[in-house]
């Protein structure tokens, strides 16, 4: 089907089943096109949970759907694409946290909200990448066990006294597709640009930033900045989104091959089709659910940081 057919379709798909369109700003551009509401995973879930819709159609990966699903736990959630998954989510399982548990007794879990649904279960808070500094702080605790993701773990660990054990997981898109060379070479392209960059990035890519913050973090950055050019650290769907927001701007990917595949996945063919069907509806077992709510509940009652 040509793509404006397809377009109408989803609309009125749309509205038979009373439905919203929310995607993560790392979706194909045609996807946040079409989206009700574009932000990263948290700033959705908020979404999801102001909504008068009873459909809720994510276009993401698994774990933000699951964690819409917790939060909303009386409307329907939908992924278009069962098999959008995060490898980063699935470096951990709850065997292999309640086994470093063990390890370290005395320690809270805080997990990064890239992280399954059972893994927040059995998490003591969660964080996202804009609150991870001021979660792990809120603590009394000393000692943290932070998972999955060691990179902004250990961006954690240096702006806290805290002593933060690492889990070791990366993203692949972060940790091993924007290289510090990529960053040397498009600064020599683009010597007036500002660097900024996700810290789910390893150190070395830290290290060359102008601006280290999560996605919301980043769109803030450079709406506020007075600089008109910038070489961005993260998934390139992310440039989308700086795009729309600055039109009068100029952006670089700091790599080109910044892509997750996961993300991709969803089409505008696999949304109609979503809506059509009401498939894949995601659900979370009642018992997983409620802990997992409460380590995101204690995590909002922090502060309401994300905003877009
Ligand atoms: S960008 Fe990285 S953390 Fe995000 S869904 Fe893809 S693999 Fe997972």
């Amino acid at each position: 089907m040509e793509k404006e057919n397809l377009i109408k379709k989803i609309k009125k798909l749309k509205r038979k089943r009373e439905a919203i369109i929310i995607a993560h700003v790392y979706q194909r551009d045609e996807i946040q096109k079409i989206a009700d509401f574009t932000g990263d995973s948290l700033f959705l879930s908020r979404v999801a949970m102001n909504t008068k819709a009873k459909v809720i159609l994510f276009c993401g990966v698994r774990f933000m759907a699951e964690t819409a699903a917790v939060l909303n736990p009386d409307k329907i959630v939908l992924i278009p694409e069962k098999n959008a998954g995060c490898p980063l989510a699935d470096t951990i399982t709850p065997s292999k946290l309640k086994e470093k548990k063990r390890e370290y007794p005395e320690a809270r879990v805080v997990s990064y909200v890239n992280s399954s649904a059972e893994i927040k279960a059995e998490s003591d808070l969660c964080c996202t990448s804009a609150n991870a500094i001021e979660v792990v702080n809120s603590l009394k605790e000393e000692q943290i066990l932070f998972v999955p993701d060691k990179n902004l773990g250990r961006f954690v660990a240096s702006h806290t006294d805290k002593d933060v054990i690492l889990w070791d997981g990366f993203c692949y898109v972060h940790h091993l597709c924007i290289k510090a060379e990529d960053i040397k070479e498009m600064k020599i392209k683009h010597p007036r640009a500002k660097v900024i960059v996700h810290p789910e990035c390893p150190e070395e890519i830290i290290n060359m930033a102008d601006f280290i913050g999560s996605t919301s973090q980043m769109a803030d950055y450079v709406s506020k900045s007075n600089s008109q050019e910038f070489i961005v650290g993260t998934e390139i769907g992310m440039l989308f989104n700086l795009k729309f927001h600055n039109p009068e701007k100029r952006f670089y990917p700091a790599s080109e091959k910044a892509i997750c595949e996961d993300m991709k996945l969803t089409t505008l063919e696999k949304i109609a089709s979503s809506l059509e069907k009401m498939e894949y509806q995601v659900k979370v077992p009642k018992k997983i659910e409620i802990k997992a709510k409460k380590s995101l509940n204690k995590m909002l009652e922090i502060k309401h940081e994300n905003k877009r």
